[in-house]
């Protein structure tokens, strides 16, 4: 099973780009076996004009506690990763957003996931829209939400 790596929004101006070392992290945190617990972490990307090239994903450390349906995220490991990212590429890389996995073959975000999601995007300073991504069993949900809270399903690039 590969995850695709290119999506879009629907009227295509936008394109985001997940490099192969991503989808390895999410591919190697899906929930498929009833022991799998819930995983996330923080996003890392360069932004290009309007699309995103995520080139880097933390993923769970010890400090976060996980179970099979919730995962919550211990922001101190995470936030260094991100800093450390930020400063060695010189500003180029940045957090862009978040992803978690859910045991379902195709996630479907909850309504603790888009308030959540709603926070964070209106917390951003730059005023760009939060990425926010499900890893499901099967396939993605990759998901551009506003500063205002909307949220734009992304679809694969044919
Ligand atoms: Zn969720």
């Amino acid at each position: 099973m590969r995850f695709v790596s290119g999506w879009t929004t629907p009227d295509k101006r936008i394109l985001v780009n997940f490099d192969d070392k991503v989808l390895d992290v999410f591919r190697q945190h899906t929930q498929r076996l009833s022991s799998d617990a819930e995983a996330g972490g923080l996003l890392l990307g360069e932004v290009r004009g309007g699309h995103l090239n995520l080139v880097d994903a933390t993923f769970p450390t010890a400090g976060d506690l996980r179970s099979r349906y919730s995962f919550e995220r211990l922001p101190q490991g995470h936030a260094e990763v991100a800093h450390k990212m930020w400063s060695d590429s010189r500003g180029t890389v940045r957090y862009v957003g978040e992803w978690h996995s859910h045991p379902q073959d195709f996630p479907i975000p909850s309504g603790i996931d888009r308030s959540e999601w709603k926070r964070l995007a209106s917390e951003r300073k730059d005023k760009r829209p939060f990425l926010a991504v499900i890893v499901g069993n099967a396939v993605l949900h990759v998901e551009l939400v506003s500063s205002k809270g909307d949220g734009l399903v992304l679809h694969p690039c044919a």
